[in-house]
């Protein structure tokens, strides 16, 4: 099918994207990377009157890295998140997440700020987000502000953004001394969203587990954090003895609901298994030192 009528826009600059938003309001697309927007206009279950086309902003694509936190633009392919030295290097979890994101042609086009904006509760970036507690930064009519990964995730296909604010950035802190991170996930064949996805962050201090970040996508509205797991691996450890409760614990926090692709039952099940492949996977590469 062909997309409803809609008025075309490419503005240059943030400022102007934001004034057609702004003039528009809530009848106004953003059209990023399209690998979602296309789509869904296409088979006419979304029809705005208005495309705002960010891809002429050049300013909003770039990784950068200082005073111990990672920068990405959000035009920003995944591509480019999967392939860079500085993403690889600083924070792997989130290139390792963005590996997993459909097929490549996908990443070449779709870009970290429409995933994120785009907040498919199965999408991978979301629950990597949440592990390595980033930020992004939405730009409107007033200015800037920053919103936590953990306040940005709203419902299925919703965050806080306004209809009138641009994500603009997205910052995630550098992963300290004796990190170690893992992303895993099952899905039905290669490239599909996950029905389960896993991101961990480990600290490790001596033998001690200093620190635990898990989020998960694929087992309810939104991407979640597990937090009663992330205690437990904080006081008890990486141990085999800990690591049934950690299971358990995802078990109970995971809200799947039964659908075409695989029933509740299974998620749960399989968020259980996989947070606890993943948490060993994220500890040996601490003690191995790598991140
Ligand atoms: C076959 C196929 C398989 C896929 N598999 C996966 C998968 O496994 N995992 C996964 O996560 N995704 C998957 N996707 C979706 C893909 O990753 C998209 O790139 C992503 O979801 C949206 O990014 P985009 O840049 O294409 O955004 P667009 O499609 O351009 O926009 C998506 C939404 O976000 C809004 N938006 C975009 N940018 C901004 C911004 N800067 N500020 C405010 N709002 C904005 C748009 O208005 C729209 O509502 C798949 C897509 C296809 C076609």
């Amino acid at each position: 099918m062909k997309p409803a009528a809609f008025q075309y826009f490419d503005p240059q600059s943030v400022t102007d994207a934001v004034a057609r938003l702004r003039e528009h309001g809530g009848a106004a697309k953003v059209l990023a990377g399209g690998q979602s927007l296309l789509p869904l206009m296409n088979l006419r279950l979304v029809r705005p009157a208005v495309v705002v086309d960010i891809n002429r902003i050049a300013s909003l694509a770039y990784i950068r890295e200082s005073h111990g936190t990672l920068t990405l633009g959000a035009l920003t392919r995944l591509s480019a998140v999967e392939g860079s030295d500085v993403v690889r290097r600083h924070v792997p979890l989130l290139a390792e997440a963005a590996a997993h994101v459909g097929h490549l042609a996908i990443r070449h086009r779709g870009t970290i700020g429409g995933n994120l904006a785009h907040a498919d509760p199965a999408s991978e970036i979301p629950a990597a987000l949440l592990a390595l507690e980033g930020h992004v930064v939405a730009t409107g009519p007033r200015g800037e502000r920053t919103i936590a990964a953990a306040d940005l995730f709203k419902g299925p296909l919703t965050t806080a953004l306004d209809p009138a604010e641009l994500l603009t950035e997205v910052r995630v802190p550098i992963d300290p001394p004796g990190s170690g991170s893992a992303f895993l996930e099952v899905s039905r064949r290669e490239g599909d969203y996950a029905l389960v996805g896993v991101a961990v962050l480990l600290q490790k201090d001596g033998g001690r587990c200093a620190r635990a970040r898990l989020g998960l996508c694929g087992v309810g509205g939104t991407a979640l954090r597990m937090r009663e797991a992330e205690t437990i691996l904080e006081s008890a450890g990486v141990t085999d003895d800990a690591l049934p409760a950690v299971a358990l614990a995802v078990e109970r926090a995971v809200a799947p609901s039964d659908d075409v692709q695989a029933s509740a039952d299974y998620r749960r099940h399989v968020a259980g298994v996989l947070t606890v492949r993943a948490v060993r996977k994220a500890w040996q590469r601490a003690q191995e030192g790598g991140r």
